[in-house]
Order: structure tokens, then C-alpha cells, then sequence
């Protein structure tokens, strides 16, 4: 079998690649490209004709995108926000912060997308992490609300100045999103895009069986909370487990409950969100982390967005929603909720 393979290096992101030539006629053979881009390892996967054109003009859309959404590389639209106080954006960056005020607005503030300053304070976007005193989160707190994101139809303001916006709790589906777009205009009925554990299924397996996605076990020497086999969907994951530090033995980790200002502690460990709609999917993983076990059922169970849900507890104890209890396994303890 003939392959080519590639490394190109980017400012942010390193890809190596492996197509299948397009004189090759076995089309079971995937392109694959792997690549570090939003803080994170990527993997995509894509099989069919035009699956090299797909993977490469992915990539593409994944540096633009970290470009634009990243809140601390200096040259992107949301830096430049946070520092000038307003921005004529792109689509991509306007329609995403629509979208993350409507999910915090749906989550009743649980998703909070200007949590920015009071994750710089414990020092999650420079990685020199330190536990803040309670004073200096009181004191930037208040301003850590949408209201203050003003959206005109060509631009964005900041109304105080001490908001700032962070869409890292919702960029990495939104780039899945659009990956999976660009993987269907060019023909993809099958593929995986891996966003560093944030998965999206296109279509099944080239053999017409359904995805296998591993859900990720928070404690490293143990295997895999679970399998589920899924197909077309996004299936997106939150934990405290993936950015932390500790100090004086207690672990502080880098989703912020937006109603305290402290790392999100109620009682979950990670969420699994999934559905067809890998932007809602984000916003929804890192929301039902912080409401916590019972709060996180209700709002599954009252809202009107069809998703599914797997929890994993302090207690060991998985909770899945009814619309995956056939299609997820797991040797832990289930509780399966029904709507
Ligand atoms: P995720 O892994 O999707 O749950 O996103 C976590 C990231 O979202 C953090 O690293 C922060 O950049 C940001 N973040 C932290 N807490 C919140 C929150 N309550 N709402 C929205 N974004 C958050
Ligand atoms: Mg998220």
C-alpha cells in the first residue's frame, strides 16, 4: 500500500500525518493526522475517497479556530478582546459567544463563559497555579457575568472593566462542530475526530457497526469507566482529574463553580455529555460538573435538548440516562435515569 507521510510544523500545533495515496484503491485504509493544538492532543480520522482533503482542511480549520478562541495567545480575537475591550470578530467567534451566553443562560449561569479573571487568579492560564485568597475572588466575582458582554451585530464590547471572557469551556466542541461539517461536505461517512478526548463520530465504521468510545477513567491505573457504542454523535467528557495542581494535599482543579469562584465541589467527577450537537454537548459537560449529581439529573431530566448522560460519582458509582442504557457497558455500579 502506497502512504505518504508528513510533518509540517505551525506556530501551535505539530502534525503528523498518514494518508492513503489517491491512487490507492483500498478505501478501508483511514487518513489519519495527529496534532497539538488548544492545549491539547487531536486525533482525526477519516475514511473514503476525499478523506485526505477532509483531514487537511481540518487541520486548517482547527489553527484558525485556536487562533481566534484562545484567551492567552496574544494575537487571537478573545485576547484582543479581554485587553482593547471590544472587537469587530469573525462569524466563528460571534456566533460562538452567542452560543455560550445562551448555554449560560439555559444552565442558569453554570456555564459561565467570564470566568476568565478568577481563573488567572488560581493560575490556570499561565500554569503558575497558586490558591487565591478569598478576598481577591470576592472582589472579581461580581464582574464574572454575561451581562457585562455587550453583542452588536459587527462587533463585541466589554461593559466593566474588569470582565473577560474564556471560551475554553466550549471551544473544543465547537472545533468538532466544524470538523465534522468539513468532514461531511467532503463525503466522510465514516471517521473519528479525537480533540484530546472530546470524541465525534461521523457515521459508523466503515463496516456499518457502531463506534466503540472508551469514557475515560479519572484514576490513571484503573481501565475505562466504560465503553459506549455510539454513531454520528459527539460524546464529551469534563473532570477535575484533567488540569489540576495540589497544595498542602488538597487538589484544585480548573473548572470553577461561577457562584463561589473555587474549583466546582459537588460531588461528580466526570461528566460524559452525549449528542448530535457537539457545541451544546461541551457547554453541557462542564455545566452538569459543577450543579453536581442531583442537580445534573434534574436539569437532564427537565430540559427539552435531547442529549444523554453518564456521571461518575466520589462514590465509584456511574449514573446513565435511559437513551444510552443499551449502548453503554461498564463493571461499575450503574443507575440508570429515566425522563
Ligand atoms: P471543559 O474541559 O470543557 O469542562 O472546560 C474547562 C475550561 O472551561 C476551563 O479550563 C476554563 O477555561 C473554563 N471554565 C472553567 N469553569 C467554567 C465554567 N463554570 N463555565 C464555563 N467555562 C469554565
Ligand atoms: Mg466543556
Amino acid at each position: 500500500m502506497k502512504k505518504y507521510f508528513c510533518i509540517l510544523f505551525t506556530v501551535s500545533a505539530v502534525f503528523l500525518s498518514a494518508c492513503n495515496s489517491i491512487t490507492d484503491k483500498d478505501q478501508a485504509a483511514p487518513c489519519e493526522a495527529e496534532l497539538f493544538a488548544m492545549d491539547t492532543y487531536m486525533k482525526l480520522t477519516a475514511y473514503g475517497e476525499n478523506a485526505e482533503t477532509a483531514v487537511k482542511q481540518s487541520q486548517k480549520k482547527i489553527e484558525e479556530l485556536d487562533r481566534l478562541l484562545s484567551a492567552e495567545q496574544s494575537d487571537s480575537e478573545i485576547y484582543k478582546l479581554n485587553k482593547n475591550r471590544s472587537i469587530s470578530p469573525s462569524a466563528d467567534t460571534l456566533s460562538l459567544l452567542k452560543k455560550a451566553i445562551e448555554y449560560s443562560e439555559m444552565t442558569g449561569g453554570s456555564f459561565n463563559p467570564t470566568l476568565h479573571p478568577i481563573t488567572e487568579l488560581w493560575g490556570f492560564t499561565t500554569k503558575k497555579y497558586r490558591v487565591p485568597e478569598k478576598s481577591e475572588i470576592d472582589k472579581l466575582l461580581p464582574y464574572a457575568v454575561t451581562d457585562n458582554v455587550i453583542i452588536y451585530d459587527n462587533s463585541i464590547e466589554l461593559k466593566n472593566s474588569e470582565t473577560e471572557v474564556d471560551l475554553g469551556g466550549i471551544a473544543k466542541g465547537y472545533t468538532s462542530s466544524k470538523i465534522a461539517e468539513i468532514f461531511i461536505e467532503n463525503g466522510v461517512k465514516s471517521g473519528i475526530i479525537n480533540l484530546g478526548g472530546n470524541v465525534r463520530t461521523i457515521g459508523t465504521k466503515p463496516d456499518g457497526s457502531e463506534w466503540n468510545v472508551a469514557i475515560e477513567n479519572p484514576d490513571p491505573d484503573s481501565s475505562y469507566l466504560g465503553i459506549l457504542k455510539t454513531h454520528g454523535k459527539a460524546v464529551i467528557t469534563s473532570g477535575g482529574y484533567e488540569r489540576n495542581f495540589e497544595q498542602n494535599g488538597k487538589i484544585y482543579h480548573h473548572i470553577i463553580d461561577p457562584s463561589t469562584g473555587y474549583p466546582a465541589d459537588n460531588g461528580l467527577v466526570s461528566v460524559t455529555v452525549v449528542t448530535e450537537n457537539d457545541t451544546l454537548a461541551d457547554a453541557l459537560s462542564t455545566a452538569l460538573f459543577v450543579m453536581g449529581e442531583e442537580k445534573a439529573v434534574d436539569f437532564w431530566k427537565n430540559s427539552s435538548e435531547a442529549f444523554d448522560i453518564i456521571l461518575y460519582t466520589d462514590k465509584d458509582k456511574l449514573i446513565v440516562s435511559e437513551g444510552i442504557r443499551n449502548s453503554f457497558s461498564s463493571d461499575y455500579e450503574i443507575g440508570y435515569v429515566s425522563r
